[in-house]
């Protein structure tokens, strides 16, 4: 089957590799849609070839259900990217993501994927696949699990830091429950992107200074939560400068140690500084729901490609021209 391959340097290749070897307790897919995200970036502009791809969002029809009884040929679907052990307590409630024997979805840039059944999630067949790599990958799993988090309320402002496919995600949900939504990023496509996802203000904060304009926004309160969806030490501080008393900051962009002051950034102002990551295979039921009553989550994609242009793909979505971008096998 074909499949890409990351060579670094910010070059990828499409090339022939081995069907999937599937066992009877998988389903074998074959791939209809597969997103790019962003945390493939680190592959792409390292310096080592990889031997595939690290593309882990996918939809697609079943093309052989091995053993199961949940799944059957020609059934669409999903695949939980998080691939708990299925055994365990955690897994056992549907909470993958803390499983500590779990291991992550093989690159899905390709043209079949075997994975274990109960990482499965079935897509009904009137949601198009690219909305269904939304609905069971990062897309709307990390914004979904996040907004069970904050819990915003209508009357909040909630800052987004980072307009990428994440911040964007998030935009659209914040801004579906009601809350003014704020983003902050320096790149003016992804700004104007935001816009069409439901954000009240953006701030280029090349152009101006986000803290400034933020107090202005809420009349010297500041946020009631702040998202911070790149994973910078600066963007970290300016999300705790941007959260006013009694706010949240919630980390979804992964990173390294950062300074915190709890005196001054924590205790002062009773701030909640918390983290959040993916999303749970149970909560899926309720992210379906979301969408049916009518979350736009479609806003954050951009593009799509056949996967024989993956350079072209991965090109456009490293140059930050575009939200999600969806290679099609
Ligand atoms: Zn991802
Ligand atoms: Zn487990």
């Amino acid at each position: 089957m074909l499949g890409v391959q990351i060579l670094g340097n910010e070059k990828v290749t499409v090339k022939d590799y081995p069907e999937p070897v599937q066992n009877r307790a998988e389903i074998l897919i074959q791939i209809k849609a597969s997103g790019i995200c962003g945390s493939e970036m680190h592959g792409y502009r390292g310096h080592t070839s990889q031997s595939f791809n690290g593309g882990h969002e996918v939809a697609g029809v079943v093309i052989d259900a091995g053993n199961s009884t949940q799944f059957k040929v020609d059934d669409h679907v999903g695949v939980h990217a998080v691939w708990g052990c299925g055994d365990c307590r955690w897994c056992e409630v549907g909470k993958y993501t803390f499983c500590d024997h779990r291991s992550t979805c093989p690159g899905t840039h390709a043209e079949r994927i075997s994975a274990p059944e109960h990482t499965c999630l079935k897509l009904p067949e009137d949601i198009p696949f690219d909305i269904g790599v939304l609905l069971t990958g990062d897309g709307m799993g990390v914004p979904y699990h996040v907004s069970q988090r904050l819990n915003s309320r209508e009357e909040e402002v909630v800052c987004v830091i980072g307009a990428g496919p994440i911040g964007l995600g998030n935009t659209v949900i914040q801004s579906f429950l009601g809350v003014e939504v704020v983003v902050i990023d320096m790149n003016p496509y992804r700004l104007s992107l935001a816009k069409s996802c439901g954000a009240a203000h953006t701030i280029n904060s090349q152009e101006a200074d986000p803290l400034e304009a933020v107090l202005e926004i809420t009349q010297g309160m500041l946020a009631d939560k702040c998202i911070e969806a790149v994973g910078r030490p600066e963007t970290l501080k300016l999300a705790l400068k941007l959260v006013g008393k009694a706010g949240t900051v919630m980390a979804i962009g992964e990173q390294g140690d950062v300074p915190i002051s709890p005196s001054s950034d924590l205790i002062r102002r009773d701030i909640t500084l918390a983290g959040s990551w993916f999303y749970h295979y149970s909560e899926y039921p309720s992210m379906r729901d979301l969408y049916r009553r009518g979350l736009p989550i479609g806003q954050v994609i951009t593009d799509h490609f056949p996967l024989l242009e993956a350079q072209a793909a991965f090109s456009k979505f490293a140059n930050g021209q575009a939200g999600k971008v969806i290679l099609e096998p």
